[in-house]
């Protein structure tokens, strides 16, 4: 049998981040993995935004397949906007309860395409128990009632299933999850269960999601969030290998994939998208949310995307905007455009290809483009700049994420024991699979396109 592996991911842990920590001499648990693993980086998805890179983790697809097409969109068949968790005045301006149900069920239960199949049900499937600490895309097939007294909807999850004291698949005594967020009760809560967990072998997976340093990094910046991966990330994946009674122990147990979702840059503005589009305000619905923006075109709109991308012409806070003009994906850059196609196994395009000099920006962008529940215009922020949330909230000051650029979406990976070179964040969840002889679902077989 294979090793049982771990699959640890940290929210918007940048490249840096992770190796000034294991540099630092100050976090022996990412230096005891690093010294056995093998270290790269990897391409995250566009919009580089939380529930779509980890919607993407988990399913081991893009945007196209998985169909969660940002952190705020538009569903244009109950013609609302969905928002999941810009900030509080977001889910405020987009209706507290239904952003909440929005949140913890129907990212999984309604918004996730079905055929899209998770790394969870594909091992369970397959005979074998998956564990999920607090990843938002959680899909199995395992019914929970909530912990709350009186709330009587069910999610389905995996064997092992904990989400923020609100699922739980087993009594472990974890204290409350989201009691001190800035504080960092999230991963003491992950960690409270990890240790739960790796006491009793209790998976053959277990996915191991810390929130925390994206909270921090968002505050502080990403140079800012060093200290929290020395203290709070390694703290947390230390506590995984204590209750395998030390590093030898749990690497002879275990094979580990680590890794983030997406990156983090320092952000200095903000500006308002729906600024530049006042004259079709009737037409459209913006939604946007950190570094990217989608435009939705309401249905009696005669406004086109492209009029909409010719617009943003000029505007300091947008760098690239992606559209589809029939076969073809359209990126546009300080007016100059790139048209692109996927061939069988490339890429035919014409016009600038500089204009998409990002990191696997071809196939990033197409993915983006080809999800049904996508913007007809798709718009990526210049460095420095943020697009304010539907609140009005943003992180000048701070770090962000979202772009196509490289320091939104580069992220560290490593590979402990475990034969497999992933490159894109998509490319982990193929890999678990193929590590545990599991074989693999149309959905992650869907993996098309070289750079
Ligand atoms: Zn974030």
């Amino acid at each position: 049998m294979p090793k049982k592996l771990v699959l640890i991911v940290v929210d918007g842990m940048t490249p840096a981040a992770f190796e000034h920590a294991v540099e630092s001499g100050r976090a022996p648990a990412l230096a005891t993995l690093a010294a056995h693993g093998t270290y790269r980086t990897a391409v995250s998805v566009f919009p580089s935004l939380t529930p779509v890179c980890l919607t993407s983790i988990a399913t081991g697809a893009g945007p196209d397949v998985h169909h969660i097409p940002s952190l705020v969109w538009w569903h244009r068949r109950e013609r609302r906007i969905v928002e999941y968790g810009s900030s509080f005045r977001a889910l405020r301006a987009a209706g507290l309860s239904q952003s909440i149900l929005d949140t913890i069920y129907n990212m999984n239960q309604r918004h996730l395409a079905a055929g899209a199949t998770t790394v969870y049900e594909a091992l369970e499937d397959a005979g074998l128990v998956a564990g999920a600490v607090n990843i938002t895309c959680y899909r199995g097939r395992t019914r929970y009632l909530p912990t709350l007294p009186g709330v009587t909807k069910p999610a389905y999850g995996p064997k092992r299933f904990f989400y923020y004291s609100l699922f739980e698949s087993d009594a472990t005594g974890a204290p409350f999850a989201v009691g001190n967020r800035g504080g960092g009760s999230t991963d003491v809560y992950a960690a409270a269960v990890g240790r739960w967990l790796v006491t009793r072998d209790g998976f053959d997976l277990l996915v191991y999601y810390l929130s925390d340093f994206d909270y921090a990094s968002h505050a502080r910046g990403p140079e800012g969030a060093h200290e929290i991966a020395l203290e709070r990330v390694d703290g947390a994946i230390g506590a995984l290998i204590d209750a395998a009674g030390g590093p030898d122990d749990f690497l002879e147990r275990y094979a580990v994939v680590l890794h983030s979702d997406h990156g983090q840059t320092n952000v200095a503005h903000a500006a308002r998208l729906e600024e530049a589009f006042s004259q079709f305000e009737h037409e459209i619905v913006v939604a946007a949310s950190n570094r990217a923006g989608q435009v939705y075109l309401l249905p009696d709109a005669r406004v086109d995307a492209t009029t909409l991308a010719w617009l943003l012409d000029g505007n300091p806070a947008v760098e690239t905007t992606l559209r589809r003009e029939g076969e073809d994906g359209v990126a546009r850059r300080e007016g100059e455009e790139l048209r692109f196609r996927p061939t069988g196994d490339g890429w035919e395009t014409s016009g600038d290809r500089s204009i998409l000099d990002h990191p696997d920006a071809l196939h990033r962008s197409w993915s983006a483009l080809a999800n049904p529940n996508a913007g007809e215009l798709l718009v990526s922020a210049a460095d420095g700049w943020e697009l304010a949330d539907l609140g009005g909230s943003h992180h000048a000051g701070g770090g962000s994420h979202g772009s196509l650029g490289a320091g939104d979406s580069l992220v560290p990976l490593l590979t402990v024991g475990i034969d497999a070179a992933p490159s894109r964040i998509t490319e982990v969840a193929p890999a678990v699979l193929e590590h545990f002889g599991v074989a693999l679902p149309a959905s992650m077989r869907a993996l098309a396109h070289a750079r």
